[in-house]
């Protein structure tokens, strides 16, 4: 898109999102903002739907909420997060300078600044740059006649929320690999660890083995419970595996209520005594609310177990475990399954 394209766009988003903020009281911060560019953009079906959802149910978009929407759809843990907090950040930018440009009545002069602006943030999106661009529009308005104080008031509020989306912006490549809900491991750096450690057993002659575990009859539990519920229970069986296995295992949440686990150096009895012990930590829990107000009665797992063939392409070893926790399900859930 070309510039004065993407600058026009940018404002209509901005002149739609802003009012429907302030109308929602939704406080106007750089990650709220990056939530409501977005479902104004219409580019996200999954936010627009939930966000339509809470706006017919006349629900208040509180702070959890809008933390909720900016994690799970503007901060997604995938490759394109970093791509995305980039580029959100220069629409950030490029809307609010936009908005100077409204204000000051000097449209003409800063599209030349805007369009140079947002030339070298495609490139460079340092502190520095951004600090950079920033003095040279405040030196652009100081030119202006009349100098206005509301206008250096607001370029003060700009560059703190950008040096705030910045920081963000650096947390996010270090969340990249993390999941979001859990923090354990995303898939991406599960299949980086996996093929790591694969070379490892095979160069070191020792065994790795996979679990892959997901919880029976979630949906059930969810319907039951309600989805944020059944989040707090997604966090309680991540810190459950973990406390069950070694620093060196890696866990990742492999997809919505599905965990993995590889266990370098060990050989398949032992990943079946380990996932055994899993199962069976669930079997015997009752759940309660984090207020203990609320039994939640209990949830099991099913896993599939498998043990790496040294040469095997990672995506049958996976495949594998995969097929293994399937006959689990199949056989009434709430077991561990070797694949042999
Ligand atoms: P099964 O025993 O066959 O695994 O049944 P299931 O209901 O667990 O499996 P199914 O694949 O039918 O549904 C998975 C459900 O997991 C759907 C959804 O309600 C829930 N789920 C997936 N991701 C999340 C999440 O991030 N948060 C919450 N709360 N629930 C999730
Ligand atoms: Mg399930
Ligand atoms: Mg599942």
């Amino acid at each position: 898109m070309m510039d004065h394209q993407l600058i026009e766009r940018t404002q209509g988003f901005l002149r739609i999102a802003l009012p429907m903020m302030a109308k929602n009281r939704v406080p106007i911060t750089p990650r709220n903002y990056a939530v409501w560019y977005q479902y104004v953009s219409g580019d996200n079906a999954a936010l627009r739907e939930t966000v339509d959802a809470i706006l017919k149910a006349s629900e208040p978009f509180t702070e959890e909420i809008n933390d909720m929407l900016y994690r799970k759809y503007c901060l997604e843990t995938n490759e394109g997060a970093v791509k995305k907090l980039r580029e959100d950040l220069k629409k950030m930018l490029t809307a609010v300078l936009g908005e100077l440009a409204l204000m000051t009545g000097k449209a003409e002069k800063y599209n030349v600044v805007l369009n140079d602006s947002v030339e070298k943030l495609s490139e460079d999106l340092s502190a520095d740059t951004i600090r950079r661009i920033l003095d040279e529009i405040i030196g652009e308005t100081r030119a202006i006649k009349g100098h206005n104080l509301e206008i250096q008031r607001k370029l003060q509020e700009t560059t703190a929320e950008l040096e705030n989306m910045q920081r963000e912006f650096e947390r996010t490549k270090l969340e990249a690999s993390m999941d979001y809900l859990t923090g354990v491991a995303n898939r991406k750096a599960f299949n980086e660890t996996l093929a790591q450690l694969a070379r490892d057993a095979v160069s070191e002659d020792k065994p790795l083995s996979l679990l892959m575990l997901d919880i029976d009859c979630f949906k059930a539990f969810n319907d039951a419970h309600g989805h944020l519920v059944g989040d707090e229970v997604l966090k309680f069986v991540a810190k459950i595996i973990k406390d069950h296995v070694r620093g060196r295992d890696c866990i990742a949440r492999y997809g919505g209520e599905e965990f993995v686990v590889l266990l370098p150096f060990t050989p398949l009895g032992g990943a079946k005594i380990l996932a055994e012990n899993i199962r069976l930590y669930f079997e015997q829990a009752r759940l309660q609310t984090a207020d203990k107000a609320k039994a939640l009665g209990r949830i099991t797992l099913s896993i599939g177990v498998a043990g790496y063939r040294p040469g095997e392409a990672l995506v049958d070893f996976v495949a594998r475990a995969d097929k293994a926790l399937y006959q689990a399900k199949s056989a009434g859930r709430n077991r561990v399954v070797l694949d042999t």
